[in-house]
């Protein structure tokens, strides 16, 4: 009654790789199948703290590991959920998990393949044919009236699967080890292993007979008697890290509600090296027994890089995970984590610069999202941005508070400027006027950052303002004499009008310049100049230029807009070229020109025209 089935196309291919290529850390199985065998008593501990009746249900759940050197087999026994026959086949073989496709993605990419990487996208039971020649799994699920299945298979060429009697509840595992890894049937080996893995699993568990872990929520006990090691140690167990975290929360309130957390950021964004959409890390509890892990509503989105632990006594232990889902009670563990989570921030960023510093190196774009899609932590989030600002060194960084505390007192709000560098920023037309009055301005570079200095909208009642689309002028801190009158200016900007013809909407006599002879300003105004170039770089052929036309101010103070005034009257042609070549340089500065085509060409012919008169 034995059937042959086969491992759908990407499960084979991971496989093939597991066994081909991963060589270092291969230890790792284990602790990927004692984790998996927890994973099936927390879900039987689910099922009977709501009621359920469940086969044997006298049994503890459990876990036992034995190594056999004359069998030259290691076996993961557990007292768990188990699994049906659809289950076997499915888990163990048909669906790609959502990790799966990420870990192939990221194995393909790698020069040598880490196995470490295996628990972090789900993939953990296919770690065992790293040292199997052959996996066999007994399982029979903990529904009352389920038979017991065996299934069995050499990684390549798909599995067995036929019916197995007399079989306890739960799952046990038999890797028949390859020559070459018969040190994992040693009981020493193993245990060092458990040992360094798989001390923090809440069942208990045992290798050939006796004892090995202390069962003990690490979380639910008092701050000052957890030692350093033995966070690491859990985090490393609940992480499936090897680094220790970069910072660390552990907390208790009790009210208005009871909860025990324990926290911790990962050294490293697993989003920024390529491995996509982080999922949830922080399990919850309630009174040790575990309720969801991952669970998806206990933290706001944007918190999705935490690993770790929320207990909560409020919560109903029969609750289902579905109504979990929107409950007010997740609302109100959800709200109450997150502000506590980000007051913890705003202390580290007080107390040590520096951990705070790098955690926003990792993680600035999570705080940034939070404010776009956060209302609710809008204003703690925008206390924990840091930007470049051009009152302080290039590369050093400065808080919002901190600006608004600086404000001389005529000045109204607080301005930012995006530019891809900070010599590109301090060169701007746009920061001409503020650094002439004396204004500090925000560097940002990101080009998220506008995005989200529009979203926060305001900071301790002051408004962001884009500094390029600020009305500002020079006032009396620099001497509006000299230049062009009036007249002559009016006369200037219409005919620059006509000449550069439909590509402008406007050209006006600047009050903002000092080093510069022009500037593009947005017409639009809600748009500005990045994120005109962002729909520019968005835009399909034919679909015509993006947003409104842009404004062109001159500074009727520049060398280049007096002379052009002159000489427009004796030699119009020059003139004209002049004047479109002052609207294309203003374009580049603003990072906005399309095709420089045109513009390089006119540029040879000014150039021959300045060299032929010398010649
Ligand atoms: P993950 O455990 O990360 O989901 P695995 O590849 O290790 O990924 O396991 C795939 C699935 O097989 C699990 O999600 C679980 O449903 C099932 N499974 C694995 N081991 C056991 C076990 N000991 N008892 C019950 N189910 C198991």
């Amino acid at each position: 009654m034995s059937e042959r089935l086969h491992f759908q196309a990407e499960i084979q291919q991971l496989l093939d790789i597991v066994i081909h290529s991963l060589y270092t850390d291969r230890e790792i199985f284990i602790r990927e199948l004692v984790s998996n065998g927890a994973d099936a008593c927390e879900r039987l501990r689910f099922l009977q703290s709501s009621g359920q009746a469940v086969l044997q249900p006298d049994v503890d759940p459990c876990i036992s590991v034995r190594a056999d050197e004359q069998e030259h087999t290691v076996t993961v026994a557990d007292t768990g959920i188990g699994m049906t026959r659809a289950e076997l086949v499915e888990n163990l073989g048909t669906i790609a998990h959502s990790g799966t496709r990420a870990f192939l993605r990221q194995l393909a990419e790698e020069k040598r393949p880490d196995a470490k990487l295996i628990g972090q996208f789900g993939v953990g039971f296919y770690s065992a044919f790293m040292v199997a020649s052959q996996v066999t799994v007994l399982s029979r699920s903990g529904v009352p009236g389920e038979p017991g299945w065996r299934w069995t298979s050499e990684g390549a060429g798909g599995y067995d699967i036929e019916p197995a009697d007399d079989l306890p509840r739960g799952t046990q595992v038999i890797v028949h080890l390859k020559d070459d890894a018969r040190e994992f049937a040693r009981g020493d080996t193993v245990k060092r292993v458990l040992q360094r893995y798989s001390s923090f699993v809440q069942f208990p568990i045992e290798l050939n007979g006796s004892r090995l872990n202390s069962v003990q929520a690490i979380w639910s006990r008092p701050k000052g008697e957890v030692k350093e090691d033995e966070y690491h140690e859990f985090y490393r167990y609940l992480g499936h890290d090897a680094e220790v975290p970069l910072l660390r929360l552990h907390f208790t309130v009790d009210a208005p509600l009871s909860i025990q957390a324990l926290l911790f950021v990962p050294q490293s964004n697993w989003e920024n090296l390529g491995l996509g959409r982080t999922e949830p890390g922080v399990n919850l509890y309630c009174r040790k027994v575990l309720i969801q892990s991952h669970a998806k509503n206990l933290l706001p989105d944007w918190l999705r890089f935490l690993k770790g632990v929320v207990d909560s006594e409020d919560l109903p232990l029969n609750i289902s995970r579905e109504t979990m889902q929107d409950s007010a009670l997740m609302q109100k563990i959800n709200k109450a984590l997150a502000g506590r989570f980000l007051k913890f921030l705003e202390d580290t960023a007080e107390k040590d610069a520096g951990a705070y510093e790098k955690f926003y190196a990792e993680y600035q774009r999570f705080l940034k999202e939070g404010v776009a899609t956060d209302f609710q932590h809008r204003e703690s989030l925008g206390t924990l941005l840091r930007f470049e600002s051009s009152v302080r060194e290039k590369g050093k960084v400065t808080s919002l508070a901190d600006y608004v505390a600086r404000m001389p007192s005529d000045q109204k709000e607080v301005y930012y400027l995006l530019a891809p560098t900070r010599d590109a920023a301090e060169a701007s037309p746009y920061f001409e006027v503020f650094k002439a009055r004396g204004f500090e301005v925000l560097f940002l570079f990101d080009p998220w950052d506008e995005f989200v200095m529009e979203h926060l909208h305001a900071f301790a009642g002051k408004n962001l303002r884009p500094a390029e689309k600020t009305n500002l002028d020079l006032g009396d801190k620099t001497s509006q004499e000299g230049g062009l009158s009036d007249d002559d200016a009016s006369g200037l900007t219409r005919w620059l009008k006509e000449k550069i013809g439909d590509r402008v909407n406007d050209v006006r006599v600047s009050k903002r310049l000092v080093d510069s002879p022009a500037v593009i300003l947005e017409s639009d105004q809600v748009l500005t100049s990045s994120m005109r170039k962002i729909l520019q770089a968005v835009k399909r052929e034919g679909d015509g230029p993006a947003g409104a036309k842009p404004d062109l101010e001159i500074n009727p103070r520049h060398v280049v807009i007096t002379r052009l005034e002159a000489v427009r009257h004796v030699d119009e042609g020059l003139a004209t070229m002049v004047g479109e070549q002052v609207f294309d340089n203003a374009l580049v500065a603003a990072g906005l020109l399309d095709d420089p085509r045109t513009m390089l060409k006119r540029l040879n012919d000014l150039l021959e025209r300045t060299l032929a008169a010398r010649g």
